[in-house]
């Protein structure tokens, strides 16, 4: 099979190495810096202006993407899918920053990330795009998502697993498969993969 899989709170917890440097950088200047988890962008989490969050990635996206820490046996089962079926990487992460391109392919070696195929946002979006596209060019059978907008996208084409959060719980679908640990990835790829082999006959 083909797997995509996305980078950010689905193989990295991003989230929490944000929150890090946010009560940092918050605490500094006076803003809050209590999250609400139930919105996935950081002004929405934290009631800040888009300029400050600007501001905010200007200085520390880096450093997050450098620091950030892999999910708990992502390495392992993606190695162990990659032996028998293609992985793509279809990542938000913007290619327009010579700077992000770099930093997350150095991360993905450090921490032994298996992959076949890096694709990064070409938009004009710093921190979204529609992976549809990229799904269907290359016939994706599955992907592996968190963020609420691309799970309710694809789940009409292809089975998504969507690693739960408190902003896309409210998402239910015959196609969407929510998982908390990759462990759970590991079952649910190989279920898809005999499905797909028995209804190829
Ligand atoms: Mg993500």
């Amino acid at each position: 099979m083909i797997i995509g899989v996305d980078i950010d709170n689905t193989i990295t917890h991003t989230t929490e190495m944000i929150m890090h440097y946010a009560e940092i950088y918050g605490r500094e200047r006076g803003l809050n810096t209590v999250p609400d988890l139930r919105y996935y962008y950081l002004e929405d989490a934290l009631g800040w202006s888009t300029a400050e969050a600007d501001a905010f990635f200007d200085k520390y996206l880096a450093r997050i993407y450098y620091e950030m820490k892999p999910k708990d046996q992502a390495a392992e089962v993606l190695a162990e899918l990659n032996k028998q079926h293609e992985i793509i990487l279809i990542t938000s992460r913007n290619l327009k920053f010579p700077q992000v391109k770099e930093a997350t392919i150095s991360w993905l070696k450090r921490n032994n990330i298996s992959y076949d195929r890096l694709i990064l946002n070409a938009t004009s979006n710093m921190h979204f795009f529609s992976k549809l596209s990229i799904c269907q060019e290359y016939q994706v059978d599955v992907m592996i998502e968190d963020h609420y907008e691309l799970v309710s996208e694809l789940c009409p084409l292809l089975p998504v697993i969507m690693f739960e959060y408190p902003y896309n719980r409210h998402l239910q679908a015959d196609n969407i498969i929510p998982v908390k640990h990759w462990s759970e990835v590991k079952h649910w790829i190989d279920f898809l993969h005999s499905r797909k082999i028995s209804s190829v006959g």
